[in-house]
């Protein structure tokens, strides 16, 4: 085993809602010194063309496929990352196309909220080619003068529960992790700190195949009850920075990753 050898498995581009296109995304890694890594935009597998892939191995970067599902459960947002799967896999696309179609229907519905309160905006000018989401309608009001930053405009609109906010048209669990599984891959909740250790549990009687225990900057130990639980219950570790480049630059690239053995046990799993 390489000592050096670090995977950030958490990574967002411009297909969905980070600043660096993929090309991008391989050149940081390869300046800071990665070893692995997996691109998991929102709902979409588009930054994976062979393209890329050829050049993350003309660099002798490991890529491995991923995609980070958002579901509910709950009625609460639920992200479920997906690793090493067949991206010809045709349920797999149909499936983000399903997302790709509901999201559509989700901003179109913020947007005219956001016409009530009076914003002058359409849904004509969010611009974006990849999985669309609140980010864009975010970029648009900053662009429009009409908040500072992201982080007012969910305060303000568009987080959970404000004014302007719609849920996402709920997608289980269970038909997630069916959906990665057909495609053989592997399914791993995200950011578990997110949600009480109560529901990680109840979701985890779910068919994970493993839990993310080291999540962006975490302080030192915060990964701990995580990695216990990963151990009781004997599922895989995963790891990553949540990187979304400029729009939340205290979530660098590599600022969590795992070491080489849990990154050949994600990757060697077919
Ligand atoms: P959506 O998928 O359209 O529901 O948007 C969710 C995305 O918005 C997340 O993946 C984050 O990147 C971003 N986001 C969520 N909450 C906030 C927040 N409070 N401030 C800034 N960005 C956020
Ligand atoms: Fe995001
Ligand atoms: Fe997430
Ligand atoms: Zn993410």
């Amino acid at each position: 085993m390489n000592p050096n050898f670090r995977a950030d498995l958490h990574i967002h581009s411009t297909a969905s809602d980070g600043t660096l296109s993929p090309f991008e995304i391989l050149d940081l890694a390869e300046k800071i010194g990665l070893s692995g890594l997996s691109i998991t935009d929102h709902d979409t597998v588009a930054a994976y063309t062979p393209e890329l892939l050829k050049e993350a191995e003309k660099r002798g970067l490991r890529l491995v496929t991923g995609v980070e599902f958002s579901t509910t459960y709950e009625n609460g947002p639920v992200h479920i990352l997906g690793y090493n799967f067949d991206l010809g896999d045709t349920e797999l696309r149909n499936f983000c196309q399903r997302h790709r179609e509901n999201r559509e229907k989700r901003n179109r519905k913020m947007v005219v909220l956001l016409q009530k309160k009076g914003l002058e905006i359409t849904f004509e000018e969010i611009e974006h080619q990849g999985t669309m989401g609140r980010p864009h309608i975010a970029d648009l009001l900053v662009k429009k003068g009409y908040i500072a930053d992201h982080n007012q405009a969910f305060k303000r609109y568009l987080g959970e529960g404000k004014c302007c906010y719609v849920p996402a048209e709920p997608v289980t669990v269970e038909e997630t992790l069916d959906v990665i599984h057909k495609a053989k891959g592997l399914a791993f909740l995200a950011h578990p700190h997110l949600g009480r250790m109560r529901t990680v549990k109840k979701l985890l009687e779910f068919p994970f195949d493993g839990l993310e225990c080291y999540y962006a900057r975490f302080p030192l130990n915060e990964e701990k009850p995580y990695l216990q639980l990963a151990e009781s219950q004997n599922l895989l570790i995963s790891g990553g920075s949540d990187f979304h480049g400029a729009i939340k630059p205290h979530n660098p690239l590599g600022a969590s990753w795992i070491d080489e053995e849990r990154f050949n046990q994600i990757c060697q799993s077919r």
